[in-house]
């Protein structure tokens, strides 16, 4: 999910009810619309040479839940339409991506099929309500007395920990990797809570070794300790799962019991990079940051690049800034940050990823090498050539 400027999600559990098996089977329907219209599409093209679109797919649909897709027709026609908008976009960022060359961002591919338990969301712009922690849905079912089509409403109530405020546009409904429904409410909210200014502003490095974030005042900031915790668990359970025989009753346990573990992660993490930015926002004015690199990072890193997810909280980052009115700027891609000395500006080309400290051969400064990159940082954004955001 990202962090737009216009809008706002706030996240409602769904309470358990046996009623939230409706919840289950609509989005299992919404996989097979998915699958229908994505082979649609791939067909068209083989034949036509070109994409058909979502203006010419929806009126399709229309036909489809006259003739062979009644089945369908219990979902609201909005959340239908969605999924087939969501492939269109999808469609659409690929081709962009192509014009592109190819060359610049991240790799975007085409839409997938999805298996049932894999598909996670549904959106619903009408055809809902919501009111005191409730949310009403309204399907349709056939009614064998008026032999006719009728709406059936059915509510699900969710625990409203606090208000939205804005307008709602839109809301979702959510299914987690262990079985949990989950509501978004979107709205149009874009006030700004601005922050009185403190004249600061920070350089911040991301780190894989020593800390998660480090400043040029020299302030490392670690994962919290629960968080930490947490991650040791994951890597043990990891490492029990890859013992066990794959398909006993014991290797499924281990796997239910990662993804809820994992699902865990997720939220800590997510609440705790809110809370850095939050933070940061407060203290600085202006926050200079490196330039992610993403494609470059997993080659270099492998998988704990994902795992450590510097990428959400840039995001986050981002949004907070423009919340609270604050600057944020990325170091040119190419600016060195790690090697020059931040003192007389002498590049070390000798410095490896494995030396954390460090001594300048020109002016004999000390440098923590983390450090001397987030002054680095600083510096490069305070300079002309830089990249605004
Ligand atoms: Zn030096």
């Amino acid at each position: 999910m990202g962090y737009t400027n216009d809008m706002r999600t706030y996240k409602y559990q769904i309470r358990n009810h046996p009623q939230n098996k409706r919840l289950g089977n609509m989005l299992d329907d919404l996989a097979d619309v998915h699958n229908h219209f994505l082979d649609l599409e791939k067909r068209y093209y083989r034949i036509y040479g070109k994409y058909a679109g979502r203006y010419r797919l929806q009126p399709h649909l229309t036909k489809l839940l006259q003739r062979t897709k009644q089945h369908w027709v219990w979902i609201p026609r909005d959340t239908l339409d969605a999924v087939i908008i969501r492939l269109h976009i999808a469609w659409q960022r690929f081709f962009d991506w192509q014009k592109k060359g190819n060359l610049k961002g991240r790799r975007v591919g085409t839409p997938k099929h999805k298996a049932k338990y894999k598909f996670r969301s549904a959106k619903f712009q009408t055809g809902y309500r919501l009111q005191d922690g409730r949310i009403r849905i309204s399907f349709k079912a056939w009614d064998n007395n008026s032999h006719a089509l009728k709406f059936e409403r059915i509510y699900f109530s969710f625990h409203q920990h606090r208000d939205w405020s804005g307008d709602v546009r839109y809301i979702q409904i959510l299914r987690d990797s262990v079985g949990t429904y989950w509501l978004y409410v979107v709205t149009d909210n874009t006030a700004k809570e601005v922050i009185p200014a403190t004249g600061e502003s920070v350089g911040v490095d991301f780190g894989m070794k020593d800390a998660y974030l480090t400043l040029n005042t020299g302030e490392k900031i670690q994962h919290p300790q629960p968080l930490k915790a947490s991650l040791k668990q994951l890597r043990q359970l990891n490492k029990s799962l890859s013992r066990k025989i794959k398909g006993s009753g014991n290797w499924w346990r281990a796997v239910r019991d990662l993804a809820r573990l994992y699902n865990k992660v997720a939220n800590q993490r997510r609440d705790w990079h809110w809370k850095l930015a939050t933070d940061l926002c407060r203290r600085f004015d202006l926050i200079a940051i490196e330039t992610l690199n993403l494609e470059g990072m997993k080659r270099l890193w492998g998988r704990k690049i994902s795992d450590l997810s510097f990428y959400q909280f840039v995001e986050i980052l981002k949004f907070k800034c423009f919340k609270h009115n604050r600057e944020l700027r990325q170091v040119g891609q190419w600016t060195a940050t790690s090697k020059p000395c931040s003192d007389c500006g002498r590049q070390n080309k000798n410095l490896s990823l494995s030396d954390r400290q460090w001594i300048c051969s020109e002016c004999g400064s000390h440098h923590d090498r983390d450090i001397n990159a987030a002054i680095n940082i600083l510096r490069g954004c305070l300079e002309s050539s830089v990249e605004q955001m």
